[in-house]
């Protein structure tokens, strides 16, 4: 997966890098494992996981020390490190959302803040750290990247190439979309379930990711050169790969369709799928608004 030398990266808006000591953070997360291992590890008790992962969003502005990505200067440095892409592929998100959003939903895009950062920041959730993985705070309206966290995919049977890295980043702009759509607040970590409305919006979010995967290599101004088979393919194994299941599986514990708050490996995976084949907010209609023109 590579950015084209040609692509216009010079327009789009910057990611803040940010590292501070710090805690945890709650919001829109890529999945449930190290959220649920860091409170574990650190002796709070398995009740009380709903409350903190769903609960209280006070709101309060990223602190933390915030520069520029430096180094992130031609389309070739997104292809060479972790953060440029990060940075750029936020971007090109960002280019596929300023049209598709006015014309499918009828709402007007605005870009999310970014934040790419390395072992601890400060959010408007809280304070996040690389064991946090990538999530969306709906207070700030940004959403946090450790690229750390990216190592650890393999480690959960995924596979750690660069369009599964992209997908986690359309992922989390994915609940921004919801954001703007109103929705994101639906999900509650205090009531899941394989049929909740927490799994159904992770999903959409899945969906909406695969959307952009099927719009990222297509058109004048596209980023990205040709999407390949075993490009989607990885993608899709890191798919699977943050699904609840394999996470309980792999964390040593049961597999318990009632605690899943971002849906099974097979829901995460056809999510993905659904919204790269189909390229529409339609097909991501998980939560059945039926408010979506395509
Ligand atoms: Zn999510």
């Amino acid at each position: 997966m590579t950015f084209r030398e040609d692509a216009d990266i010079s327009g789009r808006r910057k990611a803040t890098t940010g590292g501070r000591g710090g805690r945890i953070a709650a919001g829109g997360g890529i999945g449930s494992l190290l959220l649920i291992g860091l409170f574990l590890l650190m002796g709070g008790n398995p009740g009380d996981i709903g409350q903190m992962i769903g609960g209280g969003n006070q709101a309060q502005l990223p602190g933390g020390q915030t520069s520029e990505l430096e180094h992130c200067n031609t389309p070739e440095d997104g292809n060479i490190h972790a953060d440029c892409r990060v940075d750029y592929t936020a971007g090109a998100v960002d280019q596929m959302w300023e049209t598709l959003l006015p014309e499918q939903a009828g709402i007007e895009y605005v870009p999310p803040g970014r934040v790419v950062f390395q072992g601890a920041t400060q959010s408007g959730c809280g304070q996040a750290s690389a064991a946090t993985g990538p999530f969306y705070c709906p207070a700030d309206q940004s959403a946090y990247f450790d690229v750390s966290f990216f190592d650890q995919l393999d480690q959960l049977g995924g596979t750690n190439s660069p369009l599964a890295q992209m997908y986690i980043v359309a992922h989390e702009f994915g609940h921004h979309i919801q954001q703007l759509e109103g929705t994101l607040s639906l999900s509650n970590y205090n009531d899941p379930g394989a049929d909740s409305n927490a799994v159904k919006i992770e999903l959409q979010a899945d969906c909406y990711a695969g959307i952009w995967v099927s719009h990222a290599d297509k058109g004048e101004g596209a980023w990205l050169e040709p999407v390949t088979r075993e490009q989607v393919a990885s993608a899709i194994d890191t798919a699977r790969a943050v699904g609840d299941d394999n996470i309980q599986q792999r964390s040593g514990g049961q597999v318990r369709p009632d605690t899943w708050t971002h849906g099974s490996s097979e829901q995460r995976q056809s999510a993905f799928i659904t919204g790269y084949n189909e390229g529409t907010m339609a097909a991501c209609d998980t939560l059945d608004r039926g408010v979506y023109r395509s």
